[in-house]
């Protein structure tokens, strides 16, 4: 991706020449700490030995110790697990979580194998990055096409060598260590961002107009919470399509649905629409929680919201991004709205460490806490700047981990 697409690299260089950062200093948190390639064998099931190639990148631990979800994909190969790893720095640091970024993958299509190849797999590469992770060192969790399980496999590899260690990994099942709330943490930040974002820009959350793109974990939590503080959910999509209804979804009969389902195809209210035209919807917040580049130049002029809260990883090309401030659409990044599922994957770390178990109640209270006091720091900023929310967001970010960088060097 070039930087103007890339809107990562584009917010960067653009946050560090606001905060006038000396360039061997901005070059330094740029470049990686560490990457580590490995080689996977493991054993198919009809006896065959086959090879694949994992990935972990170690972006920057100033702050704390690396941390970041593993991913299986087609997709992903050292570039894409650079820049993801990058991203947590920044996300991290903008919430306030005493970690730095990391993150890695493997590049294979998971649908391929059986459940007993891919424990196999799994736990084959968790033993060739033993060497560089550790509770106090990095701490993987689930990203896309990992699970529960699958950290459970981690965990149990990890502890099988070092001893019972439920931090080395989060997002685990409740009944291994997990966290109460982590399965809604990503939709449920997104809505207080939703929340936020409304008071400030001064639109009434009562009877608001929401639009969600993608309707899996993020997007259906994000609906649900938005529809209990009185929002009004007019469409959704999922890969099957989309359902809109001017007058509100049944938001939540449709999550109980999808819930079970694992798809909003079926669901019996609503007008079926394509995702183009969920996207032309006139609304007062677009929610892209499916995809990255799912607003780009080919739609971004068809768009008729006010504000854009960002649920997914990179929905937004950084042409589309460039516009839509000419255009004075407000875009609330994914940095700071979808860094719900790291700030508790922290608490589950935290509760594993301490060996002491939080209730959700107290899991939600400290979450709503984090999520505002960044939001509040990134909308000052952006008002005492004149800068997107994208360009304050890491402007506290690169801020924050440049000071302690300082401190460590100086
Ligand atoms: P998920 O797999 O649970 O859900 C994805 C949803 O998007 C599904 O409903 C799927 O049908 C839908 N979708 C896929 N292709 C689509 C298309 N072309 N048009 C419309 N909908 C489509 O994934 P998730 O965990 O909800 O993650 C969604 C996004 O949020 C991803 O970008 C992910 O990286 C990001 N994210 C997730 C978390 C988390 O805690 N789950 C945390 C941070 C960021």
């Amino acid at each position: 991706m070039s930087s103007s697409t890339n809107p990562t690299s584009a917010a960067y260089k653009h946050a560090v020449e606001k905060l006038g950062m000396k360039p061997n200093i901005a070059k330094a948190l740029e470049i990686p700490d560490r990457e580590l390639t490995v080689e996977v064998p493991f054993r198919r099931d009809n006896g065959e030995v086959e090879s694949v190639i994992g990935f972990r990148v170690q972006h920057n631990n100033t702050r704390g110790p690396f941390k970041g979800g593993i991913r299986y994909h087609q997709h992903v190969d050292i570039q894409e697990v650079r820049s993801l790893a990058t991203l947590m720095t920044w996300k991290t640091s903008l919430l306030d979580i005493p970690y730095g970024g990391g993150k890695g993958g493997i590049g294979i299509d998971p649908s391929k194998y059986s459940k007993t190849e891919l424990e196999r797999m799994s736990r084959r590469f968790f033993r060739a990055i033993d060497p560089i992770i550790g509770v106090n060192v990095d701490i993987p969790a689930p990203d896309v096409n990992t699970n529960a399980q699958v950290m459970s496999w981690f965990m149990d590899e990890y502890s099988q060598l070092h001893g019972y260690s439920p931090a080395i990994v989060t997002g685990k099942p409740l009944e291994l260590g997990g966290s109460e709330g982590r399965e809604a943490a990503t939709g449920r930040g997104t809505a207080i961002i939703t929340r936020e974002t409304a008071e400030k820009w001064e639109i009434d959350l009562q009877g608001a107009q929401i639009v969600v793109q993608g309707f899996g974990n993020v997007g259906s939590y994000a609906a649900k919470f938005l529809h209990e503080y009185g929002c009004k959910v007019i469409a959704v999509s999922d890969v099957s399509g989309g359902l809109y209804d001017p007058d509100g979804l049944d938001i939540p009969t449709l999550f109980e649905y999808n819930y079970k389902h694992r798809t909003i195809d079926g669901f019996e209210q609503g007008k079926k629409i394509t995702n183009e035209e969920l996207l032309a919807l006139e609304c007062d917040f677009l929610i892209p929680a499916a995809l990255g580049s799912a607003i780009n130049e080919q739609n971004v002029d068809k768009l008729n919201c006010k504000v854009i809260i960002e649920a997914a990883n990179g929905p937004v090309t950084g042409d589309a991004a460039n516009k839509l401030w000419d255009k004075k659409i407000g875009i609330i990044p994914d940095i700071l709205t979808n860094a719900g599922g790291v700030t508790v994957s922290y608490f589950e770390w935290v509760q594993n460490l301490q060996q002491f178990k939080w209730d959700e109640e107290d899991v939600n209270a400290k979450l709503e806490n984090k999520m505002v006091k960044a939001f509040n720091e990134v909308f000052a900023l952006k008002k005492e700047k004149n800068v997107p929310m994208r360009i304050a967001s890491f402007m506290v970010a690169i801020d924050r981990v440049q000071t302690a960088y300082n401190l460590r060097e100086g």
